[in-house]
């Protein structure tokens, strides 16, 4: 079985109300896919992170340029391999960013493809499922205009409460000030409902500020703080963990285990948080599991990308081990977007979705356990 094939999709949809995080309003959705395909014709399927304000070319052109070329004619199930050869081969300009999202998105297009050769899904090669469900979280709490709209996210919480969610991720670094009001009214109205809160700021601020903003969460019980300072600021990190009762989360902008390495060595974060679109796919998010399971650091995966983004992580949180072992361990959760993504239900014919039980199942089919839906892709190309 050899790879004949790479074929690379860039996806596009103009959102009609665009919407706030703390770096930047978000104008469009997209995505980098890509598929590859063997001699014998089995299909495999990837995707590359394309952050809100990320332009999905730049994936692409790693792909079609620096990775192609390092794959054709090689056996798919060779995953390891060829992980490594990517990333040796990219290390001078690679190790981060962009060239690691693209290394992901080559890397869970093989995954899918063995897991469709030998007729298993993903997480039985990766020595099977701790479970077959999983909760999600809503992350949510976008701006639609700035400052000052406590009261419109405070009815959001309320209406992911009647969706289903008993778990929550508000969207912070909107100036202090105004992140106290709005976290305090979230809190009000979510009172005595038995909801797990999570804030996250996008590193949006210094240690002064970022510290302030946590001794108000520290009032609240919460499972965790995410990215509170920027991710170059290792020892602001390992600060406020110091300072702070919170957990403290982050990993979303950090890459492949030499990346990882650095968080755990120094105790920077509480739950490291690796985008399996993002951090070097499916290879790289196995080698970030084993490194934090053996410092005693919780991986809960990021992920923010399409339906196959979703489908990648679901696969690699079925065979997550729990970090900290009792018979009422912690269990990873799932990132559920709840923001507008104009073509992610369309572009697989089993899109995620939320049970009677208000968990996601985790497909059992094989590989990544979806269909692509050719004609959305067409589409939105
Ligand atoms: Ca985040």
């Amino acid at each position: 079985m050899k790879i004949k094939h790479v074929r690379i999709h860039v996806l596009k949809s103009p959102l009609r109300d665009p919407f706030a995080f703390s770096q930047g309003w978000v104008a469009a959705r997209s995505a980098t896919l890509i598929e590859v395909e063997t001699d014998n014709g089995i299909v495999g399927w990837g995707e590359a992170f394309a952050q809100g304000l990320e332009a999905p070319e730049i994936a692409a052109a790693v792909i079609e340029h620096s990775l192609k070329p390092l794959i054709i004619g090689e056996d798919p199930r060779d995953t390891e391999i060829l992980w490594h050869r990517m990333y040796n081969r990219t290390r001078d300009f690679g190790r981060k960013g962009t060239v690691l999202a693209a290394i992901s998105a080559v890397d869970i297009a093989l995954w899918d493809l063995v897991g469709k050769h030998y007729g298993v899904p993903i997480s039985q090669l990766l020595g099977g499922r701790f479970r077959e469900s999983v909760q999600p979280y809503a992350t949510g709490f976008y701006r639609l205009k700035g400052a000052g709209e406590e009261e419109r996210l405070s009815e959001e919480a309320l209406n992911h409460f009647d969706f289903g969610f008993r778990a929550m991720k508000v969207k912070l670094g909107f100036g202090l000030q105004d992140d106290v009001r709005v976290i305090r009214a979230i809190g009000r109205v979510l009172e005595g409902k038995n909801v797990e809160l999570m804030v996250d700021t996008n590193h949006a601020y210094g240690r002064a500020e970022a510290l302030r903003l946590g001794f108000v969460l520290d009032e609240y019980q919460m499972r965790w703080y995410e990215e509170p300072v920027i991710p170059e600021d290792i020892e602001g990190y390992v600060e406020l963990r110091s300072k702070l009762k919170t957990p403290i989360a982050g990993g979303e902008n950090e890459h492949s285990v030499y990346g990882f390495s650095k968080l755990t060595k120094s105790r920077a974060v509480d739950i490291a948080q690796p985008d399996i679109g993002s951090c070097g796919g499916i290879s790289a998010l196995r080698h970030i599991a084993a490194l934090c399971q053996a410092e005693g650091i919780e991986v809960n995966p990021h992920v923010w990308g399409s339906a196959i983004a979703q489908a990648a992580s679901l696969q690699v949180i079925a065979a997550l081990p729990v970090c900290h072992h009792s018979i009422f361990a912690r269990e990873p959760i799932l990132e559920y977007d709840r923001s507008s993504h104009p073509f992610r239900n369309d572009l697989v014919e089993n899109p995620m979705q939320i049970g009677p039980n208000g968990r996601v199942d985790i497909p059992s089919g094989p590989g990544l356990g979806v269909s692509v839906v050719r004609d959305t892709i067409k589409k939105f190309s």
